[in-house]
């Protein structure tokens, strides 16, 4: 007798709540889908326990009529698509038909929902997948979905939750991010009594991230905006999976791909990818291409071990992109890979040349890299905000999102503290900050006396100057032989000296080796440097790439090299410790060499070696030529490896320090 049975309905949902509930934070995300894609343009999100005990999801969307209420729980029920070829131009997010039955499956649901059409509503209520009352009522227009005890017929499953805090916070960044991407609707997230998120409709993005975030986190972020007509760029022929079925869906006219959203200056600087959020045709998905390219965006701009805050929205054609391919639908195919690639890569990089943020003395004195998801209130803030009220005012709301420490993308407040300057007099000053000079006073027991005007505004003070500035500025002198000081208009500079000028030979060996005239000067002695095997592993390869870049070596031995020339400023004594340290570098790369990739690493390598040093005197022309230099580089703000050129300190900050303003 054969062994080989049909699963039931009942195990085949069971099967896949596996793949599309893992946690409380994918019931939020399907229901939340279901919500946008219903229309709605109010949606409102109750939770208890971490969504352990309660997730319940209200819209006010178009509702279902009894009929589809029903079934909407069968496997693979589904209004958003009826043949595999509307699989190809998917405009919604759902389309697989899955999430409702999988829920039902591994929870007690409650459905409520009516449609305009129809007079009363419908109740319909499943424990476990197994459906327990069906119900006319007077409901509202809309939807809302009570999803109880999550996992109460699998315990296996149910012990792998984490802590409530930890589900919650899943969800709420779930949901931040999601009204990120729909600026224009109304977005809740209640925990219990306290309002985690309450977001009305707001005309863009950016108003978006301020009323969420503040202007401090606005204020970090650089805005995208691009555009590229795909025709431009031509079809390539499709994937041979693909190619039958999608002969006629291919419009003639294959449309364009757009990039909107917000990449953090160099200065924010995260231990993990959590703070990437990539949508595509405003899902939110994982994605390796998109990813790198993001990294590769910000190569030689921020240190290799780091990583930005990036909120992406790519929107394309259905047709070119294939969301069929996970069933939690986080992750896509993109019909023209190097294409998507290369845009988002050039166009993040694009913005980040235009903005060339000047870092400022607070930031940079802050910015130490952080792990957490950057745009997501820290779990701590809900229980400190927790007897909030539904609706609270604006500054109740923003307190319970901006207590110290509150976003990870602010950055820790302590260590500001921790790091003032100290005075000779003893007197603590903040960098960047408006100096409480009142609050010092009085501790010290001295009043401040009343100032009336004494301390006019100046004129025209600009707030945000760029480092297109650097051109005028006049150097004073160096602190301990190292940093330049500098003042223009704009305010006063501190300028590294040693990577400011590192910057410059970067660009400029970069720019020579590829017109293929890398200065080169000869050793007055051959120098013999010994490599170890996995070093000699690496010269193989790169040989002929160092020879590009004006050193000339030759094997002496069976272990060792004879240099006998090497890159102009690259003096004798560094060449060895030069050759060691890329070497050692480059192998322990992670990734396989490129060519692009070594060429930036020894142009960097050059760089640093021949670059003037700290605990140097320079004279007055020197610091002018080297200002000069650095202003006519292409990327000004931070070295090679990552570091801040320069530091500002504005006029605006000035006055404030002053308490002028
Ligand atoms: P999918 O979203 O892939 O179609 P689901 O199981 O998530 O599958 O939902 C099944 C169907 O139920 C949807 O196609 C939709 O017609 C209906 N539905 C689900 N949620 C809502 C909602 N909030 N408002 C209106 N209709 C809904
Ligand atoms: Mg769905």
């Amino acid at each position: 007798m054969g062994k080989i049975h049909v699963l039931s309905d009942a195990v085949a949902n069971q099967i896949a709540a596996g793949e599309v509930v893992e946690r409380p934070a994918s019931v939020v995300k399907e229901l939340l889908e279901n919500s946008l894609d219903a229309g709605a343009t109010r949606i409102k999100i109750n939770i208890e326990a971490g969504g352990k005990k309660l997730i319940q999801v209200t819209d006010n969307g178009s509702g279902m009529v009894r009929d589809d209420a029903m079934l909407a729980f069968e496997r693979h029920a589904t209004s958003k698509l009826k043949t595999a070829q509307d699989l190809l131009s998917v405009q919604t997010l759902g389309f697989r038909g899955e999430a409702l039955p999988s829920i039902a499956s591994v929870s007690r649901l409650r459905l409520e929902t009516r449609s305009p059409e129809d007079a009363a509503g419908t109740i319909v209520e499943i424990n476990g997948g197994k459906i327990a009352r069906v119900e006319e009522a007077g409901l509202p227009e809309g939807t809302s979905i009570t999803v109880r005890d999550l996992f109460f017929n699998i315990p296996a499953r149910k012990k792998f939750l984490k802590a409530e805090n930890t589900e919650l916070s899943h969800i709420a960044s779930l949901v931040t991010h999601y009204a990120l991407a729909h600026a224009d609707k109304h977005f809740e997230l209640h925990s219990a009594t306290n309002a985690v998120l309450v977001a009305p409709p707001v005309a863009g993005s950016s108003e978006r991230v301020y009323q969420i975030f503040g202007k401090e986190v606005l204020d970090q972020l650089i805005p995208l905006a691009a555009l590229v007509p795909l025709e431009r760029v031509g079809l390539p022929q499709p994937p041979p999976w693909r190619r039958e079925a999608e002969e006629d869906s291919v419009p003639a006219d294959p449309g364009e791909m757009r990039l909107r959203g917000f990449v953090s200056k160099p200065e924010i600087q995260k231990l993990n990818r959590n703070s990437i959020y990539i949508f595509v045709n405003g899902r939110l998905i994982r994605d390796r291409l998109v990813q790198h390219a993001i990294t590769e965006a910000y190569r030689n701009i921020i240190p290799p071990s780091v990583y930005p805050v990036v909120l992406l929205f790519i929107e394309l054609p259905a047709a070119e992109v294939d969301v069929n391919v996970h069933p939690s639908k986080t992750e896509v195919r993109f019909r023209q890979q190097s294409v998507v690639h290369d845009f988002v890569r050039d166009s993040i990089r694009a913005a980040l040349m235009k903005a060339r943020p000047v870092p400022q003395f607070a930031t940079e004195i802050r910015a130490h890299p952080t792990a957490g998801q950057s745009l997501t209130p820290g779990a701590a803030v809900w229980d400190a905000a927790s007897s909030g009220p539904s609706h609270p005012s604006e500054a109740a709301w923003r307190n319970a999102y901006e207590p110290a420490g509150g976003f990870a993308l602010r950055p820790p407040s302590e260590a500001a503290v921790a790091e003032r300057l100290q005075f000779d007099g003893g007197i603590a000053v903040e960098a960047n900050a408006a100096v409480p000079v009142a609050r010092e006073l009085k501790l010290r027991g001295i009043e401040a006396i009343p100032d009336p005007g004494c301390a006019p505004a100046l004129d025209n003070v600009e707030s945000e100057p760029t480092l297109d500035s650097l051109a005028t500025l006049k150097p004073l002198g160096q602190i301990r032989n190292s940093f330049i000081l500098a003042v223009n208009e704009d305010g006063l500079w501190i300028v590294d000296q040693h990577v400011a000028h590192e910057r410059v030979l970067f660009e400029r060996v970069l720019k020579q080796r590829a017109a293929q005239q890398v200065e080169s000067q000869r050793l007055l002695m051959p120098m013999i440097v010994e490599l170890t095997p996995a070093q000699q592993a690496v010269y193989a390869q790169i040989a002929d790439e160092l020879a590009r870049n004006g050193f000339e070596a030759e094997p002496f031995g069976a272990r060792s090299v004879a240099v006998k020339a090497a890159p102009a400023g690259v003096d004798a004594p560094a060449v060895e410790h030069m050759l060691h340290e890329l070497l050692d570098q480059l192998s322990s790369e992670e990734q396989s060499l490129n060519l692009e990739k070594i060429r930036t690493r020894i142009a960097a390598s050059i760089a640093c070696h021949a670059a003037i040093k700290v605990n140097m005197p320079l004279e007055q022309n020197k610091m002018e030529w080297l200002l000069v230099e650095l202003a006519r580089t292409e990327h000004p703000m931070s070295c090679p490896h990552g570091r801040p050129v320069v530091l500002r300190y504005s006029v605006k900050d000035i006055q404030k320090a002053f308490k002028r303003i």
